[in-house]
């Protein structure tokens, strides 16, 4: 999967016009491809993607399905024709300040929907820096997860971002990548079954690029990207999605 986070960028129309360029882009099946709009996108964005195969996802979504929490956007009023919704994304978790039981709150609601979600996992670089980034992702990834069965986490996505990496141009290496993902897919499996934790898709994100997303997308524990920056770019955000094709093919005929 290659899912491209535009964040709180692009006007509506240039939200509409950015979408067109992504149905527009070489997207074999072997690879799904989904975009993240602002919220005042996702129905003229809906429109344009209808019939294409690419999924359309929420950025974000409350812990309740209605009531007075102004401002705060419904799972509910998300649900049958949005895809997937993202959950815990670095920047909600420390500029909006969302703790860990915010977000499995978040993820559980979600969940009663008929939504897949992007759960969203990473260390800051302090917590890189002093050691405890194991210990970080697993306490992120036990809130969210514990209790979960096997049909639930058909329905999730975890990504794997550094915060440290986000936007700051800073990728992490293929090798310090593949250690988290692979952690947290043996963490999975602790935590819900081995078999689900096989066919989780783990994604990578940070300052994913043309560049860097072949060497990432080929270790065997990342199964592709949450792309932020350059998702607003059609250019770059194809040759993204082109690499995870190419590492696709490569798998199934190695
Ligand atoms: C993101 O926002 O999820 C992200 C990975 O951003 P960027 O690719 O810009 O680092």
């Amino acid at each position: 999967m290659v899912a491209g986070n535009w964040k709180m960028n692009t006007t509506v129309p240039e939200g509409v016009d950015l979408a067109r360029a992504v149905v527009a882009l070489d997207r074999p099946a072997e690879v799904e491809v989904a975009v993240l709009p602002p919220f005042t996108h996702l129905w003229p964005v809906c429109a344009e993607l209808r019939g294409t195969g690419v999924l359309l996802g929420a950025q974000n979504s409350f812990w309740e399905d209605a009531g007075a929490y102004t401002g705060e956007i419904s799972p509910a009023a998300l649900a049958g024709w949005c895809d997937l919704v993202l959950v815990g994304h670095s920047e909600r978790r420390h500029i909006m300040g969302e703790t860990d039981e915010q977000v499995a709150r978040k993820l559980r609601r979600a969940l009663t929907h008929p939504l897949r979600v992007i759960l969203a996992v990473g260390e800051t670089l302090e917590q890189r820096d002093a050691g405890t980034t194991l210990e970080v992702i697993h306490r992120q990834l036990d809130a969210a997860l514990i209790g979960l069965d096997h049909e639930a986490l058909e329905r999730i996505v975890v990504a794997y971002e550094p915060v440290w990496a986000i936007g700051t141009g800073r990728t992490a290496t293929p090798a310090q990548a593949q250690e988290i993902c692979a952690a947290i897919r043996t963490h999975v499996a602790g935590i819900v079954s081995t078999e689900a934790a096989a066919v989780l898709l783990v994604l990578y994100g940070g300052s994913c690029t043309p560049d860097n997303a072949a060497a990432l997308f080929a270790e065997p524990d990342i199964d592709g990207g949450l792309i932020g920056g350059a998702s607003l770019k059609p250019q770059a955000f194809g040759a993204i999605v082109a690499a995870a094709v190419a590492t696709v093919n490569a798998t199934v005929d190695g």
